[in-house]
């Protein structure tokens, strides 16, 4: 569509706008985004979540957050986190923790972000449930790979994810071997300096960063909703002997339920990634930047209100 790379920009505009952030939060879920976003409330996510297991699949869930700058917003953010081990261990759901360590405080100060994720992992570790630290933009992958080191020191069940759009990826994923791991082709705009720029190239980079990482024995988490991607990872462990337990396929919420249904008619692992909470605005509009397609969801959201 020609139309695509203005469309994307605009919403990635719109996904950056404080203002409407804010705004948005005193809304309700709009435009479509329920179709995204599991509910505002960490009750209406549990119920999504365990409906989600009754079909099969397990779950991720994420307490959507924006521009955190205040040293009271990223605690009232763990507490938030921690809100969601303690359901998930007091509901059995299949499910884990993913967590942005910007709105635990990383852009306010890395040992006060560290402090905070500390908490997080110390009441997971004894839930025995994982945590994954989503990987933002570039300017804070650095600070996110230290922050996970130390915390593997206390417990193993924290893991990150490798966008295979940068130039580093591969190197990041050799050093990371044996850390659980969710690649991803890349969501954030990055310079040529640190990021391939072509689509083919970082689809190339994607499928080289899977099986190395699975070469190697290493849980893999492979998030995407590409299905020349998925088709190819499929092929490549039969071919290869990995067994089905050594991998998982990652969507996010809402998105291709027919693909979801058919990998676990197949007897692979699916995990959706749940998000919930006020601050939707911004991940809603990232989720339209990235596939001008939803638009349609927006829209019929927006004349149907
Ligand atoms: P794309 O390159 O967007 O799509 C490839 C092809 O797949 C399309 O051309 C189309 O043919 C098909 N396709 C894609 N979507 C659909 C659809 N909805 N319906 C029909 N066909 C479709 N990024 C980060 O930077 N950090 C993170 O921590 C992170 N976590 C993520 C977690 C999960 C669970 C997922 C799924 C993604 C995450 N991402 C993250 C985003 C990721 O980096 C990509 O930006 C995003 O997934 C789009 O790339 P893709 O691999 O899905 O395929």
């Amino acid at each position: 569509m020609v139309l695509d790379q203005p469309l994307r920009s605009f919403f990635m505009q719109l996904a950056k706008s404080k203002p409407l952030n804010k705004a948005a939060k005193k809304w309700g879920l709009k435009f479509g985004a329920r179709q995204f976003v599991a509910g505002q409330t960490l009750e209406e996510a549990m119920a999504t979540v365990i409906d989600l297991n009754n079909k099969g699949l397990v779950c991720t869930l994420d307490h959507l957050g924006e521009f955190v700058t205040e040293e009271q917003e990223a605690l009232d953010s763990t507490e938030a986190c921690l809100d969601v081990l303690r359901a998930i261990n007091e509901t059995g759901a299949d499910c884990n923790l993913s967590v942005k360590l910007t709105q635990l405080g990383l852009d306010i100060d890395e040992s006060f972000c560290l402090k905070n994720m500390k908490r997080i992992v110390q009441t997971a570790r004894s839930f025995g449930i994982f945590v994954r630290i989503d990987m933002e933009d570039y300017a804070h992958c650095e600070q996110t790979l230290r922050i996970l080191e130390k915390l593997r020191n206390e417990y193993d069940g924290v893991g990150t994810v490798i966008q295979a759009y940068l130039h580093r990826a591969e190197e990041d994923v050799r050093s990371l071997k044996g850390v659980p791991l969710r690649l991803v082709k890349g969501a954030y705009k990055e310079s040529a300096e640190v990021a391939l720029q072509e689509k083919a190239l970082i689809d190339e980079n994607y499928f080289n960063i899977i099986r190395l990482h699975l070469d190697n024995g290493s849980y893999t988490a492979i998030a995407s909703h590409d299905h020349h991607i998925i088709e190819k990872v499929k092929t490549y462990a039969a071919e290869n002997r990995i067994p089905k337990s050594q991998f998982e396929f990652q969507m996010l919420y809402g998105f291709r339920e027919t693909l979801q249904k058919e990998l676990l008619e197949q007897g692979y692992k699916v995990r959706l990634y749940v998000p919930f909470g006020t601050d939707w605005f911004g991940y809603f509009m990232r989720r339209l930047a990235e596939r001008p397609q939803n638009i349609a969801f927006a829209l019929r959201g927006f004349f149907s209100k």
